[in-house]
């Protein structure tokens, strides 16, 4: 680290759980986001506050008048861009030594598949099942860690698929696949704005623990908020042995 970054990363040098070390380590990282609207706001934000080396941010979506009253990422000027470029230039303003690399597709098959590969954590900040079950699958097959979120109403969930770890569950363990689901979209059902933040901001923690080995992440478990009465729920996880994505881990 030059004197530029010991003085910006300072307040997390001086948590001796970080330290320069585990600063490196953050500069180091190369963390995948899938999606740059609610949560993918505020997660991308703080990690490259935080200084994460190297950002993909994927979302093939542009920016709506809709999504500003959540996706803190875009503003009014960014109304019909592309918002993995409209969240660049903010990332870019925020911490002009990250480097985000920007993907406007919704990510799958072989990019997806390549992307979770290169990448040391992946953030699922999406807004679909699809778009999750693909994402857990390369997750497994990589063994890559996942930190997945979501936000509908007032209510919020995350946690950790540390998939490095031969027993802790992922993704489709807890939400099989072809279950009867009901699929319901912030873009029909409304979502309270500061919801998105909160468990954006969560998946970013829990990504930057991962990165710097510190403290316990939410892997094998989930948190639950309702955040009309603001109230935390925590879940213990199993793996499901007999679980079609990881079962043959
Ligand atoms: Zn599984």
């Amino acid at each position: 680290m030059n004197d530029d970054q010991l003085l910006r990363y300072s307040r997390h040098i001086l948590l001796p759980e970080i330290g320069v070390e585990g600063q490196e380590a953050i500069l180091g990282a190369r963390v995948l986001l899938i999606g740059a609207g609610g949560l993918g706001s505020p997660a991308a934000m703080y990690l490259a506050a935080a200084g994460v080396g190297t950002l993909v941010l994927a979302d093939g979506d542009t920016v709506d008048l809709t999504n500003l009253q959540r996706q803190i990422l875009h503003s009014a000027d960014g109304v019909g861009r592309m918002k993995v470029e409209s969240g660049r230039e903010t990332l870019h303003r925020l911490n002009p030594l990250a480097r985000v690399e920007t993907l406007a597709v919704r990510l799958e098959g072989t990019a997806l598949d390549e992307e979770v590969g290169a990448a040391d954590v992946v953030l699922d900040c999406c807004d679909n099942f699809a778009t999750r079950h693909a994402v857990n699958r390369a997750c497994v097959k990589h063994r890559k860690p996942l930190v997945s979120g979501a936000a509908i109403r007032f209510d919020g969930q995350v946690s950790v698929f540390d998939l490095r770890h031969d027993d802790s569950p992922c993704y489709h363990c807890l939400f099989p696949e072809g279950e009867s689901v009901e699929e319901v979209r912030c873009a029909v059902m409304g979502v309270f704005a500061p919801l998105v933040g909160i468990i954006g901001a969560t998946q970013a923690a829990e990504a930057l623990k991962l990165i710097a080995g510190c403290g316990r992440s939410l892997d094998g478990r989930l948190l639950l908020l309702d955040g009309l009465d603001m109230e935390w729920r925590s879940v213990s996880l199993g793996r499901d042995p007999g679980c079609a994505v990881c079962g043959g881990r």
